[in-house]
Order: structure tokens, then C-alpha cells, then sequence
């Protein structure tokens, strides 16, 4: 698990992938967002959507995102269950915020989940 603390950490795994220093599968990228594949799938279909730019959380990004990149990412979620074919059967999205939550990147995600009939929360 990696640091919780109120400070970015540049060194957290997502920053290395937006960095390329570690490879992702990338689903889908434009100028704010990046999507790609959990590396350790929790449905048929799992993927995880970033902003480019550095938030720790939902809730940071929420207070500190300039309304184009709250905009782009909230699109962007959509668009990628549409190349995931994931429309028309249905989608889950999950954000997990800090401790309580179970976060344990501390660069804002979003979780896609799809391929099955998930189990009722
Ligand atoms: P969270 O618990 O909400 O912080 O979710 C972190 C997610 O990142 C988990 O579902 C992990 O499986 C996933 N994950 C960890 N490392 C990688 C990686 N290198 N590439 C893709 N997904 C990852």
C-alpha cells in the first residue's frame, strides 16, 4: 500500500504509467484522460480511467480539476464502456476514496467494471 498522506506522491504506480516508465494496456488516451486494463481484473471486464494530471482522489479532483478535465473524464468513462461494448448489458463504476474506502493508488481512478452480471451492492 502506498502513502495516504494529503501530498501527492509522483511516485505512485499511475504516475509511472502516465510517465511510461511502466507499461499499461492502454484502452483509450486524449489530451486529459488515460484508460487501461486493471492488471488484476476483479469482473470479466475491468478498466480504470485517470486524469492525466495529478489528484490524489474523486474528492481532490473534484475540488482542484478545471471544469474541461471534470468534463473530459466524465465523457471519457462513457466512451470507453462504449468500446468496451459495455452499454447495453450494463456497467459499473467505482471510485474508492482513502483508507476506509480500500484506495490504494493514490492517483484518482475510476473502476469499470463489466462482463457479468455483478454481484448486488
Ligand atoms: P484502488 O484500490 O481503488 O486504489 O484500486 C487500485 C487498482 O489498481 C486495483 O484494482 C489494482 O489491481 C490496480 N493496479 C495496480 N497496479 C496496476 C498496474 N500496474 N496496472 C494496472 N492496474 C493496476
Amino acid at each position: 500500500m502506498q502513502s495516504s498522506s494529503n501530498t501527492y506522491d509522483t511516485k505512485n504506480i499511475f504516475a509511472k504509467i502516465l510517465n511510461k516508465e511502466i507499461p499499461a494496456k492502454t484502452i483509450y488516451e486524449n489530451e486529459y484522460v488515460l484508460a487501461f486494463y486493471d492488471v488484476a481484473p476483479k469482473a470479466p471486464i475491468h478498466a480504470l480511467i485517470i486524469p492525466k494530471n495529478p489528484y490524489i482522489s474523486y474528492d481532490d479532483f473534484a475540488q482542484r480539476a478545471a471544469p474541461e478535465e471534470i468534463v473530459a473524464l466524465t465523457k471519457a468513462v462513457s466512451h470507453v464502456a462504449n468500446l468496451l461494448d459495455l452499454k447495453e448489458k450494463g456497467y459499473r463504476i467505482i471510485s474508492n476514496i482513502g483508507k476506509n474506502a480500500g484506495q490504494e493508488i493514490f492517483h484518482f481512478h475510476i473502476h469499470i467494471l463489466g462482463g457479468e452480471k455483478l454481484p448486488f451492492i
